[in-house]
Parts: C-alpha cells; sequence; structure tokens
C-alpha cells in the first residue's frame, strides 16, 4: 500500500522499466510521458521561474509561492501541460513555506524517481503527463495525516483551478 513500502523502491515508475533504450539510470530524456516537448519548446512556453523547477527540478524559496497557505476549494493541475494532479481536500498545513498533499488526486497522475541529490535520500515526485517536477514526497514526519505522507509541492509547479460556487455544473 505504501509508496515507500515497495512501488518505488522494489519496482520503477510505471513506464520507466519497459522498452529501455539504454541503461542509463540519469534523468530519462525516454521517460515514456505521453506529453513530450522539446526543451525550446519548454523554454518558450514556461516563464524562466516555471522552467527552472519544473524543467530543471528546481525548488522555489519556501513562503514565497503562491499555494503555500491557499486554502481555496479546487484542483490544481500541473502547470505545465494541464493535468489535473492534486485537489484541495488533500492539501494540509505543513507550515514547510510549500503547498503539501497527503496525497495525489489518484494514483499514476504522478511518477516517482529515487533522488539521491544533495547526500539526502528523497523520493522526487513527478507530472506522470509531462515528466514535469513537482517536488518530493516525505513520509513518517508525524503530521498526523491519513497517509502519513507529505507531498512537498512548488506552488510553481502547479495551477489551482477553484471550484465554482453555485454553477450550474456544468463542468465536467
Ligand atoms: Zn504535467
Amino acid at each position: 500500500m505504501s509508496i515507500f513500502g515497495n512501488s518505488i523502491f522494489g519496482n520503477k515508475a510505471p513506464g520507466v522499466g519497459n522498452g529501455t533504450k539504454n541503461g542509463s539510470t540519469q534523468e530519462a530524456a525516454d521517460s515514456g510521458a505521453p506529453v513530450q516537448k522539446s526543451d525550446a519548446q519548454w523554454r518558450e512556453e514556461l516563464t524562466p521561474e516555471e522552467y527552472h523547477v519544473l524543467r530543471q527540478a528546481g525548488t522555489e524559496r519556501p513562503y514565497t509561492g503562491e499555494y503555500w497557505d491557499t486554502h481555496t476549494e479546487g484542483v490544481y493541475q500541473c502547470r505545465a501541460c494541464g493535468t489535473e494532479l492534486f485537489t484541495s481536500t488533500e492539501k494540509f498545513d505543513s507550515h514547510c513555506g510549500w503547498p503539501s498533499f497527503w496525497a495525489p488526486l489518484a494514483e499514476g497522475k504522478v511518477r516517482y524517481i529515487h533522488d539521491r541529490t544533495l547526500g539526502m535520500e528523497r523520493i522526487e515526485v513527478r507530472c506522470a503527463a509531462c515528466d514535469s517536477h513537482l517536488g518530493h514526497v516525505f513520509e513518517g514526519e508525524g503530521y498526523g495525516t491519513p497517509t502519513g505522507q507529505r507531498y512537498c509541492i512548488n506552488s510553481v509547479s502547479l495551477r489551482l483551478v477553484a471550484k465554482e460556487r453555485d454553477s450550474d455544473g456544468s463542468q465536467g
């Protein structure tokens, strides 16, 4: 059940393991992600900050992002490709300076990569659709969330689409 228990350390994320063209364990350009764009395209579509975080696995400074303290009801999309990744239902106040969720919107929305940079063992979280960097996921920090996990996500990787109230419900 826990992503830490087996699916990350025991298996590769969906799409990574099959059809491998080479043995590289580096950042795979061939991620199997459905949304594939050239580096030049990403640079054109994203702001420099978005590009740095989403495509270069950067991290925004804590307490500077748009959503770290947001309580608006809605759905958080990937800012790079628009895929719905998280919802306000799973968002909680971690007071860490980044928007934090205890689960993604659904399994398969994000993929996980074992990240050993900076001398730490961390699990990187990427959008499964476009392979853009979102943040990291941590477990066992004592937040008391339903999963015990904290998806620590950069605001700049997300776009909140606020839930419409008293609408005719025509949106899907
Ligand atoms: Zn995406």
